[in-house]
């Protein structure tokens, strides 16, 4: 068997293969390209697709595709053999620079938001030289991004690959007013944690919600649930040990640096965490590792839920996004260091980044909308709706020094000199005790906690360097006028840490009162994705995308529709769902346990006559009542969808979803719940959530 050294990277055609295969000036000519974005001449993309061609042949591909993330959020493949016919009935394995550079897949059945309407049809892919090829089944997946005819972003990759860059472009205007003349480029990197559930594949087919829409509609937590607590971290079953096995080996052999694998606070949920990376990559890898987890899981009969909050009651699933920044010398911005020189340069990004999360919290909080997060997000559950910043109590102590223009120790000092005191060293680990905090600072970058399980992690991240690039590019102007860069420094943190330190809270996000103090702390409480993808239009936000060059206005109004589209699409298969199931499962299956109950009740009746105080009456009239009420709720319902599908525009649509189609639907689920408390079981007809969550032993 391969070890893992072995079979790390080994399907990936990676700079180690690039530098063997590729002749010195081609080599040379490419690193350019990805490195520093340089255009790439054709001649030398086709010495580099040959030798792709031939490493991918040695690892048995026949085909190869442009591999892309459409706004749909999951990727999209069109597959090519390399074949190519001779004149003498034999064929040549062919790969053209050009083909590796550009393809033309039809865009008309992607999300386009409108784009698509008033363009042409046509689509194109675009190598990313920057997200290595590899080779998966039989087939060299090439990472693209994707765009219209007239240079359109259509896809999820192109807008992070912009942020990027923007963010790059600040952050080193930053690093030479610090004096570094050396650092050429900077990048965002990010380690996204992925939370999951595995259940029995057997009774997931007997569900129709989880098939459709890939949570449960209805269902009562059962007697046990995650109270005892006794889930997390437990050792890993035998069948969830050897599908996590297979997963990693996968993982490996595709260059995911899967690391970390453990059994979440939820029955039935884990975890697994790569190695943090650039954040395109990391986007790649994610996409990656969602799809495998999808197919390895059912080799195993086993099914892999994505979704936020496949069950009521239950923890749903996040995707904790650790974000940082590195230079190319391989410097993490965000950790403190030792010297008062570069203590005050992390003082400055990490107010760069208190700042943008105040600024932008809207676009933070649309970022990361869907029908299936608002169930984490704004219900019940950590974290919260509301977006502030953890720092813990050492950081906090700093900021709060600063902003009062005191020492943040006992010494005689009378105020914190940036770039002349030294920060007292804050124990990493200290600083994550909190995890009900949307975006928390842990040592040495920060963890945004608001992406769901199920998200691309590109969207967030986009909004993440945007709005930290714009930080930066307003210090940047500021500082580079300064005539005394220490003087006007720390005027420059002590200010804008005092205009932004109600985004600061180190408190139970959890908590009812955080609530009621963040309203008055004048923070956004956006509960749902109807309330907050219209701040992606907002003048601010759009301002703030044309100005890094991240969208343009076309683009992101073309966001902000497929994300409602996608709101009220789901919200309305969903209801359809409920209104079949309700129909055609639950009222029959229940009529027919009361006709049971009917019979045996006259049985009675015929041997004993009087029968009015049994428990089949009782059972009988709270019965029929339910179901009375649940043919109500199930004419309401139709009656709500059709109402609001009928709305032409999108954002008074996604109202409508959101006012009276998610209540009717509440409506009914509370009805058939109590239902499911009280049939038989041999009756009732789909598993319940005992049956799920205790499926896989
Ligand atoms: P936990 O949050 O579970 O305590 P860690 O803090 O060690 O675990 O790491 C969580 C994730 O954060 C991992 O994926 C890790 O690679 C990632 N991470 C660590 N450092 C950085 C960084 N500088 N930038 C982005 N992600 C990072
Ligand atoms: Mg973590």
């Amino acid at each position: 068997m391969a070890t893992l050294k072995e079979l790390f990277g080994s399907m990936v055609f990676n700079d180690c293969e690039m530098r063997q295969r590729l002749p010195k000036e081609t080599y040379k000519a490419l690193k350019k390209t990805i490195d520093e974005g340089a255009p790439l001449d054709i001649s030398v993309a086709n010495v580099v697709a040959n030798a792709m061609k031939e490493w991918a042949i040695e690892k048995g591909a026949t085909h190869f595709t442009h591999w892309f993330q459409p706004m749909t959020g999951i990727t999209a493949e069109k597959h090519d053999c390399f074949i190519s016919p001779m004149n003498d009935g034999r064929i040549l394995l062919e790969f053209s620079g050009s083909e590796l550079v550009r393809g033309e897949p039809d865009a008309s059945s992607f999300p386009s938001g409108g784009i698509r309407a008033t363009f042409e049809a046509r689509g194109y892919t675009v190598w990313d030289p920057t997200s290595a090829a590899f080779v998966k089944g039989t087939t060299l997946y090439i990472p693209t991004a994707f765009c219209s005819y007239t240079g359109e972003a259509l896809d999820l990759k192109t807008p992070l690959l912009r942020s990027m860059g923007a963010l790059s472009k600040q952050a080193v205007r930053i690093l030479r007013l610090f004096g570094n003349d050396t650092v050429k480029s900077v990048k965002s990197t990010c380690g996204p944690e992925q939370e999951y559930f595995l259940i029995d594949k057997d009774m997931y087919l007997k569900r129709k919600d989880l098939i459709y829409t890939g949570r449960t509609l209805f269902g009562n937590k059962p007697p046990k649930g995650q109270e005892m607590e006794d889930q997390y971290f437990t050792s890993i079953k035998s069948r969830v040990a050897a599908f996590m096995e297979e997963l990693n080996a996968e993982l490996w052999k595709l260059g995911v640096l899967a690391k970390t694998e453990h059994n979440e606070v939820a029955p039935a949920q884990h975890e697994i965490a790569p190695v943090f990376t650039s954040t395109n990559i990391a986007a790649d890898h994610n996409q990656l590792t969602m799809e495998l987890l999808q197919r390895i899981a059912k080799k195993y009969d086993m099914i892999c839920l994505l979704h936020e909050k496949p069950f009521e009651g239950i923890n749903g699933s996040g995707k904790h996004n650790n974000w940082s920044l590195a230079t190319d010398t391989g410097v993490n911005l965000l950790d403190p260091g030792k010297t008062p020189h570069d203590n005050a340069q992390f003082l400055l990004f990490l107010t760069a980044v208190i700042k943008a999360v105040d600024e932008y919290q809207d676009l933070l909080r649309a970022s990361v909308a869907s029908a299936a997060n608002d169930h984490r997000l704004g219900a019940n559950e950590a974290p919260p709706a509301i977006v502030s910043v953890f720092l813990g109590e050492e950081l906090t102590a700093i900021v709060d020094a600063i902003t009062n223009g005191t020492s943040y120790d006992a010494s005689p000092r009378t105020m914190m000199q940036i770039g002349v005191d030294v920060l007292p060293p804050f124990p990493k680990d200290a600083t994550d005790r909190n995890r009900t905090s949307p975006f928390a600072f842990t040592g040495n970058k920060f963890e945004f906690r608001m992406v769901g399980s199920s998200m691309s992690i590109s969207e967030a991240n986009v909004a993440i360097n945007t709005a930290v690039a714009e930080a930066l590019r307003e210090f940047a102007d500021r500082l580079e006028k300064a005539e005394d860069f220490q003087a006007e420094l720390q005027a420059l943190i002590r200010e804008t840490l005092k205009k932004h330190k109600r985004i600061i809270f180190n408190g139970n996000g959890y908590d009812e009162e955080w609530v009621a103090e963040a309203e008055k702390r004048g923070l956004l409480n956006l509960r749902t994705t109807a309330d907050a993808v219209p701040y992606l239009i907002s003048e601010k936000n759009i301002r703030l995308m044309a100005t890094h060059g991240v969208f343009t206005e076309t683009e992101i109004r073309a966001r902000y529709e497929v994300s409602l589209e996608k709101y009220c699409k789901t919200l309305s298969i969903e209801a359809l769902t409920m209104l079949d199931m309700a129909k055609k499962d639950i009222l029959p299956a229940v009529s027919a346990y009361a006709k049971e109950l009917a019979e045996t009740l006259s049985a009675k009746k015929a041997v004993s006559g009087e029968v009015d105080a049994s428990f089949e009456t009782e059972l009988l009239t709270e019965i029929s009542a339910l179901t009375a009420t649940l043919h109500g709720n199930v004419k309401a319902l139709e009656k709500a969808v059709e109402a609001a599908e009928a709305v032409p525009e999108i954002g008074e649509r996604s109202m409508a979803f959101k006012d009276t189609v998610i209540p009717a639907m509440e409506a009914l689920r509370e009805t058939a719940d109590k239902l499911e408390l009280i049939t038989a079981k041999k009756y009732w007809p789909f598993p319940t959530y005992g049956d799920l969550l205790f499926s896989v032993i």
